[in-house]
């Protein structure tokens, strides 16, 4: 423990946030850094605990809470504390295969289980991970580690989201040759097409990617793995060239699946295909990402010179879901100038702090007001969040366009959601965002496979791992966990990448 008394003498200081005002105004990060001084006051705070709960990952009541990665968080706060940047990043590194991403994105699962956290203000483990990586790669401690002797044995990895990065990441490190194929145009699955910009800027994915091709791993992208024929479900990829399952398994000793749980959560009262003006929120993000990365820069007016998305511009705007895709559609569609905002959630109002039946260290089921909501507060007065609210139906123009909404009240009866009659309600609506989770993996993956999914739409492996029983085939993340987090995805990358090597060599080091 560096400073004894760091936890009494400082206050907890998270990194800056451009206020509302200022960053609406654009697609770029909003939070800005600490002053490094300040940064090891915060790291200073930390109490090296015996036990520390913030690494631990422990399942409480049916939620984990701590770091799945077991990052060794006391560890590197205590070396940034005494200025000992490279040594903390190493040990860092040691667990953790991009802290870029999760130290920009990740919910903190270890600040919700730190002690400090208990009566006061936890450490800013997530602010503290991202001053390292970013210190690492401006002092040019990240450098490409090129394995020295190659195993030659080939593995395919099927999707590049976090889970298919960091089984690629290990692997290659382990000296196997890995070619990851993805559809899209870009590699990093949901952090390039879904998270936005403002959370997760673009370059950083880049930066990951030159970094991996340096050590030789090999991307390919636009390239469809599965049936050409049931392609039709993902009618943006058309100009994806397609590959099929059995050209993998001759070329490649392995095959990782880990294509994600894209397969949108329908909302009944209104089918995208049938009314316009109704997007799934993952379609809707996407275009504006790849507007965006056309656009001269990431500036709202730059987007809209740019065009070539769905515009929200002028607008009454209703999202469907409160997640984070929700919010993350809020804060989009406000960059792009929607006249009004609403965001329908079916459940109830979480409380404003800890219930007495979920006390600390549990995750903490407690209203998170989120970027989005702060800015649509400070835009149109009022928390754009409607509780316990669902859509009943749609009305359209004459074009077949939306027009207004009727929502309906729903509470919990008998354990089954129903609509509390005479509740309904007219709401003015030009554009319907579906941000309602997601049911599983996309079936042609799967499928092009053969592999058998649970009645969750995952992908069953060998129990308490990644394997398909009886062939070469592997599966992480999204896929076979169903949707989560991007820690959970590198936690299952890392997991899956051990089994593969041991299925490859018939024994691990990794
Ligand atoms: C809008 C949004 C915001 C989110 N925000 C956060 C957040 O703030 N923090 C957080 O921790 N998590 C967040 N998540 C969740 C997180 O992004 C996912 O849990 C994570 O990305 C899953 O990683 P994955 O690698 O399993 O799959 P994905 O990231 O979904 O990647 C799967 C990849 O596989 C490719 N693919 C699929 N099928 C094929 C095929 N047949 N051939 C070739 N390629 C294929 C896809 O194109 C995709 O690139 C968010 C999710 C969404 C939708
Ligand atoms: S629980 Fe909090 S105070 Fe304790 S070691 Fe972890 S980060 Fe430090």
């Amino acid at each position: 423990m560096g400073k004894d008394t760091g936890f009494l003498e400082y206050k907890r200081k998270n990194n800056g946030d451009v206020p509302p005002k200022e960053r609406i105004k654009t697609f770029e990060e909003f939070h800005t850094p600490l002053m490094t001084e300040e940064r090891r006051q915060q790291a200073s705070r930390c109490m090296n605990c015996g036990v520390p709960f913030c690494q631990s990952a422990m399942n409480l009541s049916g939620m984990v809470t701590g770091c799945p990665l077991h990052n060794l968080i006391p560890e590197w706060n205590d070396e940034v504390y005494k200025g000992h940047d490279k040594h903390a990043f190493a040990r860092l590194h040691k667990t953790s295969n991009f802290p870029e991403f999760t130290g920009r994105v990740c919910p903190a699962l270890c600040e919700k289980a730190c002690m400090c956290g208990q009566y006061g203000d936890s450490v800013t483990v997530h602010d503290n991970e991202l001053y390292l990586v970013e210190t690492a790669f401006e002092n040019g401690y990240i450098q490409p580690m090129v394995p020295s002797i190659r195993s030659g044995k080939r593995v395919a990895v099927v999707g590049s989201g976090p889970s298919g990065l960091a089984v690629a990441d290990e692997l290659n490190h382990r000296g196997h040759t890995v070619e990851v194929f993805e559809r899209e145009d870009e590699i990093g699955g949901l952090l390039m097409y879904g998270i936005p910009n403002m959370k997760l800027d673009k370059t950083v994915i880049k930066r990951r990617r030159a970094l991996m091709e340096a050590e030789g791993v090999v991307f390919h992208t636009g390239m469809n793995i599965g049936d050409s024929k049931s392609v039709t479900e993902r009618k943006t990829e058309k100009a994806s060239k397609t590959v099929t399952s059995d050209d993998l398994l001759a070329k490649f000793d392995a095959v990782v699946m880990c294509c994600g749980a894209k397969k949108a959560r329908p909302l009944p009262a209104a089918d995208p295909e049938k009314i316009g003006g109704v997007y799934y929120a993952v379609d809707f993000l996407t275009q504006t990402t790849k507007a965006l990365m056309k656009a001269d820069d990431v500036t709202s007016d730059a987007l809209k010179k740019q065009g070539g998305y769905i515009d929200a511009a002028g607008k009454n705007v209703v999202i469907v879901g409160g997640g984070d895709t929700g919010n993350d559609c809020i804060g989009t569609v406000i960059r792009m100038g929607a006249k009004s905002v609403t965001a329908l959630e079916m459940m109830p109002k979480p409380p404003v702090e800890r219930a007495a039946n979920n006390p600390w260290p549990e995750w903490p089921k407690v209203l998170k007001t989120d970027y989005g909501h702060e800015e649509a507060i400070y835009l149109f007065g009022d928390d754009p969040r409607v509780y316990e609210t669902t859509v009943k139906s749609v009305a359209t123009d004459k074009k077949g366009n939306i027009k207004h909404i009727e929502t309906v009240k729903v509470a919990f009866k008998d354990g089954k959601l129903t609509e509390v009659a005479g509740s309904e309600k007219t709401l003015k609506c030009d554009l319907l965002l579906i941000a309602a989770g997601f049911i599983g993996c996309e079936d042609y993956s799967a499928d092009a496979f053969s592999l058998k999914r649970s009645p969750r739409g995952t992908v069953v492996t060998e129990d308490g791992g990644y394997h398909i029983q009886g062939t070469k085939v592997f599966s992480a993340g999204d896929m076979h966990r169903g949707q989560s987090l991007v820690v959970w995805a590198i936690t299952e990358g890392r997991a899956c990448a051990k089994e593969v090597d041991e299925y490859l060599m018939g024994y691990t080091n990794l």
